[in-house]
C-alpha cells in the first residue's frame, strides 16, 4: 500500500541527516587541508634552512682555500698583484662546479678580486649591509638571489642566463682581525630544484594520505549517521505501526485523518469527502477462546492482508486494536460511494479463513461515516463511525451508515455502548465485586453474590442498572457474562479452601437463550479445578417467565452439571405454583421491593404475609430463601422471625472487592 511506505517522519528527517554529514565532510576536509599545508610549508622551510647551512659551510671552505693564496696585507692595501689574481683564477677554475663566482672585498668595500673579471681591473659594489654585518660579527651572511651569468662583457646580452645563486659573505681574518670578506656565489638552482621536488613528493604523499584518512573518517561517520537515522526511522515506524499486522495503528490513522480533514478544510466544496469504515470482527472472542490466541492472531493477520489487498492507493487500512480495523477513505464522492466501499470490505470476509488447517467462517460489522455529511471534525467522525458499527452489530446488518435520526434518540447511549465494548478489551475497567449473603440463624456469611463494576476512565463508576440493560440491548451481554464467569471461577480457584464461599453469578435472559452458556461454565470449572457446587446461577423470575421453553432446559442442564440455581427478584413476576414446583431451582431470592415494604408501617403487615407465604412455599419445594436489600437491623430481625434463611443488604455489607471479602464485612445479626 502506497501510503504505508513512507511515514511522514522519514521525509522530514532525510535532508537534516545529509546536511549534517556534509557539514562534517566539509569541515574535516578544510581542517585536513590546513594541516597538510602547514606540514608542507614547515618541511619546505626546514629544507631551505638546511640547504643554506650547507652552502655556507661550502662557502667557508672555499674561502679558506682561496685566501690561503692571498697575503693578509692585500686587504689593508686594497689591491692584489696581477700574478696573484691569475693564480686565484687558476685555482678557482677547477675547484667546485657549484662555484659561480668569487669576490674579495676589503673591510671598507673595495673589491680586490672578482673571478668574473678577466682583465684584472675589478670594479663592483658590495652589499654594504652584509659586509658590515660580517665585519662587525665575524659571521658569514648568506642570501639567495638571482644572478645574471653571461659571457665576459656580455652581461645581460642574449647569451646571458639568469640563475639562482646562494651568495655568502664570509669573513676573512688576518692576525685575529677581520680584514675583509670573501663573497662566494654558489649555484643554488639544483638545490632549489631538489627541494621543490622533495616538497612536491611530500605534498603528494601527505595529500594522498590525508585524503585516504578523510575518506575512511567520512565513510565511518556517514555510515554511523545512516545507522542512527535508520534506527530513528525504525522507532518512528514502530510507534505508528501495529506490531502484529504491520498495519498503521490508531495513532497513525488519527494523524492521517487529521491531515485529510485539514486539507479538506482548505479546499472546501471540491467534492472530496472523507470516509471512515470501522470494522469489528464478529465473535472474535469466541474464536480466540475456542481456537486459542495464536489462531486469533493468525486470523487478524489474514484479515489485515485481505483488507490491504482490497484497498490500495490513497485509502489507509489501520488496526485500531483488538479485533477492530478501520479504513480511511480520503476523497470519497458521496455517502453511497463510502457504503459501496464498505461492502467491498465486507466482501473480504466471504471466503472462509484457514486457521491451523481449519476453515473458519468469520463475519464483520462495519460502520460507515462520512465527512462532511455526518461530522465535521476528525474525532466526531470516528465516533459516528463507531456508533454506526454498533448499529450494524446490534441489528446484524453487516454494514450500517451512520444515521442521525437513529442516533438522535440517545446518542449518549450508543457512545456508552461503544465504550463498554472497549472496556471489555481492557483490563481493570470491569471488575467483579462480591456481596456477602448472611445466614440469618447463625449470623455468618455463607455465600456471595458477584456483581459487576465498571470504572469508566473519565465517567467514573457507571451503575450496573445503566450498563447491564445497555449490554442486553446490544448483544454485548454475552461477553459480559463470560467475563463475569471467567473472573468468578478464577477467583474461586484463587481463594484458599477455608476462605472460599459459594458465589452466585447473574445470568441474563439473553445469555440463557443460547445454550452454550452451560458448556462455558462446565469448561471453566474444569479448567480451574473448581467443584460446580461452589457456583450458583441467578436468573430473574421475569427471564424465566418470558421464555420458559428455552430457559427451563438450560436451568435443568445447569442443575444436572451440579451448579446451584437461584431465581432472582422473585415475587414481581407471575410464576405459578405449578411452574415453580417443576423448576430445577435451589434458591429463591425475594425481590427487594417486598423487603423495603417491611420497613413501612402501612405495608409491613401485608408484606410479612406475602413473605411468609413465599418462604413456606419455597421450603415445601426444598428451596432456600434469600432476602435482598436488607438495610437495617429491624428488617433483618423481622426476616429471621419469618424463617428466611439468608439475607443480603447494605446493613451487612455492600458488594466489595475480592480482596476485601471477609475483612470486617458481615455484621452479626442481633438475636431478637
Ligand atoms: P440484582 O441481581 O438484584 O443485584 C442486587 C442489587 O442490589 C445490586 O445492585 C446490589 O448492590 C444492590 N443492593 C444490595 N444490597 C442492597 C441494599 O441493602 N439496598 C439497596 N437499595 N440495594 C442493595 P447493583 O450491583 O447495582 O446491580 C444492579 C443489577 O445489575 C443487579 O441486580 C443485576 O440485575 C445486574 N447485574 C449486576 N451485576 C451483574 C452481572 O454480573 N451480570 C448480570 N447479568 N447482571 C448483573
Ligand atoms: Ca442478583
Ligand atoms: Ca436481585
Amino acid at each position: 500500500m502506497r501510503s504505508r511506505a513512507t511515514p511522514a517522519t522519514d521525509r522530514r528527517t532525510a535532508p537534516a541527516r545529509l546536511s549534517l554529514t556534509r557539514r562534517f565532510g566539509l569541515t574535516s576536509l578544510i581542517g585536513m587541508t590546513v594541516v597538510g599545508g602547514a606540514l608542507v610549508a614547515t618541511t619546505s622551510q626546514v629544507l631551505h634552512t638546511q640547504a643554506v647551512r650547507e652552502g655556507v659551510a661550502t662557502a667557508e671552505a672555499l674561502t679558506r682555500l682561496a685566501t690561503a693564496e692571498v697575503p693578509g696585507d692585500a686587504f689593508t692595501v686594497g689591491m692584489l698583484e696581477p700574478a696573484q689574481d691569475a693564480d686565484l683564477d687558476a685555482l678557482l677554475g677547477g675547484l667546485d662546479e657549484r662555484l659561480v663566482g668569487l669576490r674579495l672585498w676589503t673591510a671598507d668595500g673595495a673589491v680586490i678580486y672578482d673571478s668574473a673579471d678577466v682583465d684584472g681591473a675589478p670594479s663592483a659594489f658590495p652589499d654594504v649591509e652584509r659586509l658590515d654585518a660580517v665585519r662587525l660579527r665575524g659571521e658569514p651572511a648568506p642570501r639567495v638571489r638571482t644572478h645574471i651569468d653571461g659571457l665576459a662583457g656580455d652581461a645581460g646580452g642574449p647569451l646571458a642566463r639568469s640563475i639562482e645563486v646562494l651568495d655568502v659573505y664570509v669573513p676573512v681574518e688576518h692576525a685575529g682581525q677581520v680584514v675583509g670578506a670573501a663573497e662566494v656565489m654558489l649555484d643554488h638552482g639544483p638545490t632549489a630544484a631538489r627541494r621543490t621536488q622533495a616538497i612536491g613528493t611530500l605534498a603528494a604523499v601527505a595529500a594522498l594520505g590525508l585524503l585516504l584518512l578523510w575518506l575512511v573518517l567520512f565513510r565511518s561517520v556517514h555510515s554511523a549517521s545512516e545507522r542512527l537515522q535508520r534506527s530513528a526511522m525504525e522507532n518512528a515506524r514502530l510507534a505508528l505501526l501495529d506490531a502484529l499486522t504491520g498495519l498503521p495503528n490508531r495513532r497513525m490513522l488519527l494523524d492521517r485523518l487529521d491531515r485529510a480533514v485539514a486539507s479538506a478544510g482548505r479546499t472546501p466544496g471540491a467534492g472530496a469527502g472523507i470516509g471512515i469504515l470501522l470494522l469489528d470482527v464478529d465473535r472474535f472472542k469466541d474464536i480466540n477462546d475456542s481456537l486459542g490466541h495464536d489462531r486469533g492472531d493468525e486470523l487478524l493477520v489474514q484479515v489485515a492482508t485481505r483488507l490491504m489487498e482490497a484497498f490500495r492507493g490513497r485509502d489507509l487500512v489501520a488496526r485500531l486494536g483488538g479485533d477492530e480495523f478501520a479504513v480511511l477513505l480520503p476523497g470519497v464522492t458521496s455517502v453511497a460511494d463510502a457504503e459501496t466501499l464498505a461492502h467491498r470490505a465486507r466482501g473480504v470476509f466471504t471466503e472462509p479463513f484457514v486457521l491451523g488447517g481449519m476453515s473458519v467462517h468469520v463475519e464483520t460489522s462495519i460502520g460507515v461515516a462520512v465527512l462532511p455529511d455526518h461530522a465535521d471534525d476528525a474525532r466526531s467522525l470516528m465516533r459516528r463511525a463507531d456508533v454506526a458499527m454498533y448499529t450494524a452489530k446490534q441489528h446484524r446488518l453487516g454494514v450500517a451508515v451512520y444515521d442521525a435520526a437513529d442516533d438522535d434518540s440517545s446518542p449518549a447511549r450508543l457512545v456508552l455502548q461503544a465504550e463498554l465494548h472497549r472496556a471489555l478489551a481492557r483490563t481493570g475497567e470491569l471488575t467483579m465485586h462480591y456481596q456477602p449473603k448472611i445466614d440469618l440463624a447463625g449470623g455468618r456469611t455463607v455465600g456471595l453474590e458477584a456483581l459487576m463494576r465498571w470504572r469508566h476512565p473519565t465517567r467514573g463508576e457507571v451503575e450496573p442498572s445503566v450498563f447491564i440493560p445497555l449490554a442486553e440491548q446490544s448483544g454485548l451481554i454475552d461477553e459480559l457474562t463470560r467475563f463475569a464467569l471467567r473472573t468468578v471461577v478464577a477467583q474461586l480457584a484463587a481463594w484458599a479452601p477455608e476462605q472460599r464461599l459459594p458465589v452466585a453469578v447473574n445470568l441474563s435472559a439473553h445469555t440463557l437463550a443460547s445454550e452454550d452458556v452451560v458448556d462455558t461454565i462446565t469448561r471453566l470449572l474444569a479448567q480451574h479445578g473448581v467443584d460446580p457446587s461452589w457456583l450458583e446461577a441467578e436468573i430473574t423470575e421475569t427471564a424465566v417467565v418470558a421464555d420458559p421453553g428455552r430457559v427451563v432446559p438450560v436451568l435443568r442442564r445447569l442443575s444436572a452439571a451440579g451448579v446451584r440455581v437461584a431465581i432472582d427478584d422473585f415475587g414481581i413476576g407471575s410464576t405459578s405454583f405449578a411452574q415453580l414446583r417443576d423448576l430445577p431451582v435451589d434458591v429463591l431470592k425475594i425481590d427487594r421491593l417486598f423487603i423495603e415494604d417491611l420497613g413501612d408501617e402501612a405495608t409491613a403487615a401485608r408484606s410479612r404475609t406475602v413473605i411468609k407465604a413465599m418462604v413456606d412455599l419455597a421450603h415445601s419445594f426444598g428451596m432456600q430463601v434469600v432476602a435482598e436489600g436488607v438495610e437495617d437491623a429491624a428488617t433483618a430481625a423481622c426476616l429471621r422471625a419469618l424463617d428466611v434463611d439468608q439475607a443480603q443488604g447494605f446493613w451487612f455489607s455492600p458488594a466489595v472487592a475480592a480482596r476485601d471479602v471477609g475483612a470486617g464485612s458481615g455484621r452479626v445479626v442481633l438475636q431478637p
